[in-house]
């Protein structure tokens, strides 16, 4: 088992050129961009280099970092108010899958689930997995081996997972 993280943080180009000009990661000013709190939904802006913070809605802890995966990783949970972009070649199985700001699938995603802001499939990804997102986008020669898609504006709590929290409903 091989993990990918590492080497391929900090300059290497993320495909940011690839994303829309809407995109709300974009950044608000010189210093900060927005994130989405993967507990209780609330937007909220952040230092563009930080990467842990305590959200300001529900307090609690949470990834902010935008999250590239190069290599293969097993991990039970995967989760940022971020984006996660899985690159080419890589692969990720995991039960857990929440990016706040959206997932990019270029290599290969196994999941139980996946709870996403926006989620594309560009045309080399390979997708397995049960999908709850506000926006899916699937290129051209991406592959969707299995999982049931939910398409819906996630503005409400039931982005917490797991999803026993049905106040707001
Ligand atoms: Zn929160």
């Amino acid at each position: 088992m091989f993990f990918g993280f590492g080497r391929s943080f900090g300059a290497v180009a993320v495909p940011d050129d690839e994303a829309p000009v809407t995109d709300p990661t974009a950044s608000i000013g010189p210093r900060q961009r927005r994130v989405q709190c993967v507990h209780c939904t609330r937007l909220f802006p952040v230092p563009l280099k930080a990467m842990i913070l305590t959200c300001p809605a529900c307090f609690r802890r949470v990834r902010v970092e935008d999250v590239i995966i190069s290599g293969q990783q097993h991990t039970p949970r995967l989760e940022t108010c971020g984006r996660i972009v899985i690159r080419p070649r890589a692969r990720v199985v995991t039960e857990v899958l929440a990016a706040g700001m959206g997932v990019e699938v270029h290599g290969e995603l196994t999941a139980g689930c996946v709870i996403a802001g926006r989620v594309r499939i560009g045309p080399q990804g390979r997708w397995t997995g049960d999908c709850t997102a506000a926006s899916v986008v699937v290129d051209p020669g991406a592959t969707i081996l299995g999982g049931r898609f939910t398409v819906r504006p996630l503005d409400v709590p039931e982005l917490e997972v797991p999803r026993d929290h049905a106040d707001g409903f």
